[in-house]
């Protein structure tokens, strides 16, 4: 009976096999079985996708890792919120808490990314264009596969002076992946992780990130999800919250009945993180753009943000609950590591880095500069190229 599954999935995966935009074809990823799983696909390098806690660790000796994570520009409009917020709050180990930031290349401010980078917090891509269209990311073949993600990590590390080995995770627009190509692109150029997949079915207990070295079992909510094999590269399930109406919402943002009230907020948050503390501890991930809970799109924000804050302080009564950038926690469970050895676990430790922008650029480029009708700005942390940088040219070369 299990055998038999197995072969239809292999089936069902090389007949998916053909079906790229690039119109290559890709090295169908194998089953996982339980001999697999114990012998062959091994932490730090390998984990087949499942809600077994890493390094079968018991529940009750491991941190609840929390995400915080932010969508789009980075811009005067909401650093902050961001400092706020997140600044000045520890986790138990005495360092301080560091979110994920998903970045768009038009309107970031390039000197505030450079401030969040140096006080630890995860800075990962979200594409140059974050084209609006949903369409354009599903059949995006992978020469701008490469011009949306792995020149914006070029663009990224000169203008904000980021490292380009930190800069390590991705979320696709809209959570649009596109599959195999987008996948073969990451991998290749030495992405460690994505996530963008939401998952309904693996909610309760949480789905664990995993690596594609073998299927997923993950539910497919987004198509195309990849069906090849990619060794070593993670996928960080973003694990559906339920609204108030009991449905699923991968983004926060997106929960319905959209609260307005402190409470509610609250309420919303908590019963969704006792979802994955009281099970599996998988990592609970609160997944929003900064407008949800800041500036005036509508008239309930500084209710959601009272209860956001307060959930944030009420994490912070708990000595087994870590926030963490997705880099970080990908280390914990190529590692995993009791709590009771947390203490000298280095990448929950947030050491000063230097700041290496001690000059803002700002730039300004009027409309024949640009592929746009209208001017653009720009503040960098290095001389203003002659051009607005774009897909095809991320440096604004002449
Ligand atoms: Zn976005």
């Amino acid at each position: 009976m299990f055998g038999k599954r197995l072969l239809l999935v292999t089936t069902l995966c090389v007949g998916y096999a053909a079906v790229l935009a690039s119109g290559q074809s890709v090295t169908p990823a194998p089953p996982c079985t339980d001999q697999i799983r114990d012998d062959n696909c091994t932490l730090p390098a390998c984990r087949c996708s499942g809600n077994d806690i890493p390094g079968n660790l018991a529940v009750t000796t491991i941190p609840q890792l929390v995400f915080l994570t932010f969508d789009d520009a980075v811009a005067i409009q909401n650093i902050d919120f961001y400092r706020q917020v997140l600044y000045n709050r520890n986790n138990p180990n005495g360092h301080s808490i560091t979110a994920t930031f998903f970045v768009t290349h038009e309107y970031t401010n390039y000197t505030l990314l450079h401030e969040l980078y140096r006080l630890g917090h995860d800075i990962a891509l979200h594409s140059m264009s974050h084209n609006p269209l949903t369409s354009y990311w599903a059949r995006l073949n992978q020469t701008m596969w490469r011009a949306e993600v792995v020149d914006q990590r070029q663009q990224l590390s000169q203008f904000a002076r980021i490292p380009a080995a930190e800069i390590k995770g991705f979320r696709a627009p809209f959570l649009q992946i596109g599959g195999d190509d987008m996948y073969t692109v990451l991998k290749q150029a030495n992405f460690q992780w994505e996530c963008s997949r939401p998952t309904l079915n693996f909610r309760k207990p949480g789905l664990w990130p995993y690596t594609n070295d073998y299927i997923s079992s993950q539910d497919c909510q987004i198509a195309p999800c990849p069906v090849g094999e990619y060794k070593g590269f993670w996928t960080v399930p973003m694990i559906d919250m339920l609204g108030d109406n009991n449905e699923g919402c991968a983004m926060v943002d997106t929960c319905t009945p959209v609260p307005e009230t402190a409470d509610q907020t609250y309420n919303l948050l908590l019963k969704n993180f006792n979802d994955h503390y009281t099970s599996n501890k998988a990592p609970f991930g609160i997944y929003t753009h900064a407008a949800w809970l800041n500036g005036t799109d509508d008239e309930y924000i500084q209710e959601r943000r009272a209860g956001y804050v307060r959930f944030l302080n009420f994490l912070g009564t708990k000595n087994d609950v870590y926030i963490v950038g997705i880099s970080r926690a990908i280390e914990w469970v190529k590692t995993p590591t009791p709590l009771a050895q947390l203490a000298t676990f280095t990448h929950f430790q947030n050491p000063a880095r230097p700041n290496n922008c001690p000059y803002v650029y700002n730039c300004r480029y009027a409309p024949e500069q640009t592929p746009f009708p209208t001017e653009r700005y720009m503040s960098i942390c290095s001389p203003c190229p002659p051009v607005y940088p774009w897909l095809g040219n991320p440096y604004g070369r002449p």
